[in-house]
């Protein structure tokens, strides 16, 4: 095992459990430190500190598994992924098959994702740290609950930095079916893993559709952004007069009649529009009583910030606009870079030039299956502003 040894004074946030150490912040190393392995990370006065799983290719060297002296193997997941199954199964598995059974640092798995769809799971290894203990992995999920298939869907930006080519592909039992059906709060939607954006379906969007019910009754509602019409099946659960159903993405939409057919609203008024939402919103003439903003994420890096809240502003400008007065607006940015209180100066901002008076009614954020470590706030993406225009 390789053992790290911090520059003085670098050792305080990992004290406090902080789980990242960058490359900068460690003295020397002692072992073969070449290799992506466990390591053993000590302060400058060599007092063990923490163990984590080393990347040499990246500058964020050590994700910290453990401030405890256990072996990480196969028992070592399996514990971390039966306290995250208990807590989810607990609070969610009576009207849900379908959650985050791990979400990377916020279950002090970092560099790992698992999102149970029914009998599937769909893992995410975004480091080569935890993808060299992909084969533990997979056989503690197998062993962890009845499961017909694991999936894999390991791509994205994380690990490129991390020298990893994308991965995709069954690991374990049958490839998942081209749609499966999932449950959500009693509401049914068919899930594309294989092709689906994410990892099929907008898991953590979850408690936001289902505030949004409670605001519908009565309501024409846009569906912005709508994917597979997550939030429009509520909307009409929850008494909505009509609702359009907007996205860019044809196969969303597709899965998006289905699903509206599916829970029985085939024949409800309004209609699934394919089209780019920034010129919609500037462009149409209607008016709605409710409209769900909730883009893809407009800033990738701490880099694209003003270009991001420029793209923000224009939605939640163009949007406010079109609201009836007394409508509301649930707006969201799942930009990790755009932190909660400059999002909202932002929708402030966009408020003040559209004309229009709000008052936040609700904070909204990340779902319980979605948790974020109190020692790595960086993990809250998901933030969320519902608004109530007055006038
Ligand atoms: N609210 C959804 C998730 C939205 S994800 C849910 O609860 O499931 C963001 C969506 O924005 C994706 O479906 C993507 O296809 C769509 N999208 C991206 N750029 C767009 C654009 N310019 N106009 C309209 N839709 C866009």
């Amino acid at each position: 095992m390789l053992q790290l040894f911090l520059k003085p004074t670098r050792d305080a946030p990992i004290r406090r459990g902080h789980p990242w150490i960058f490359s900068g912040a460690i003295e020397r190393c002692e072992g073969d430190e070449q290799i992506v392995d466990v390591a053993d990370v000590f302060d400058s006065k060599k007092n063990w500190l923490a163990r984590g799983l080393f990347n040499p290719k990246s500058q964020l060297r050590v994700r910290l598994l453990t401030w405890q002296k256990e072996t990480i193997d196969q028992s070592f997941f399996a514990a971390r992924l039966a306290q995250a199954l208990a807590f989810r199964s607990e609070q969610l598995g009576a009207t849900n098959n379908a959650y985050r059974l791990v979400n990377g640092e916020g279950d002090f798995l970092p560099g790992l994702t698992v999102d149970r769809y029914a009998d599937y799971f769909v893992c995410q290894f975004y480091t080569a740290g935890m993808e060299s203990f992909k084969d533990e992995i997979v056989a503690a999920l197998s062993a962890l609950a009845p499961t017909a298939g694991i999936f894999e869907r390991s791509e994205g930006r994380v690990r490129e930095e991390e020298g990893l080519e994308p991965s995709l592909g069954v690991l374990a039992g049958e490839p998942p079916p081209e749609t499966l059906t999932i449950e959500e709060n009693r509401h049914r939607f068919l899930v594309d893993l294989r092709r689906g954006q994410k990892t099929g379906f907008f898991l953590d969007q979850r408690d936001s559709r289902q505030f949004l019910a409670t605001l519908a009754a009565g309501r024409s509602v846009l569906n912005c952004f709508a994917y597979t019409g997550g939030f429009s099946v509520y909307a009409f659960a929850g008494g909505a007069k009509e609702v359009v159903t907007f996205d860019s993405s044809l196969p969303a939409l597709e899965l998006a009649e289905k699903n509206l057919q599916l829970n029985g609203f085939a024949d409800s008024p309004g209609e699934v529009i394919k089209g780019d939402a920034f010129a919609y919103l500037k462009e149409t003439d209607s008016k709605f009583d409710l409209i769900v903003l909730d883009p893809p994420s407009l800033a990738h890096r701490r880099g694209d910030m003003d270009a991001a809240s420029g793209g923000y502003k224009f939605l939640n400008l163009h949007a406010l606009k079109l609201l009836n007065p007394g409508g509301i607006l649930l707006t969201f940015s799942c930009s990790q870079h755009l932190p909660r209180e400059l999002f909202q100066k932002v929708v402030f901002g966009a408020a003040v030039d559209a004309g229009r008076k709000a008052t936040i009614v609700k904070q909204l954020g990340h779902p319980i299956d979605h948790p974020v470590s109190l020692h790595h706030p960086e993990g809250e993406y998901l933030k969320g502003l519902a608004l109530r225009v007055i006038d």
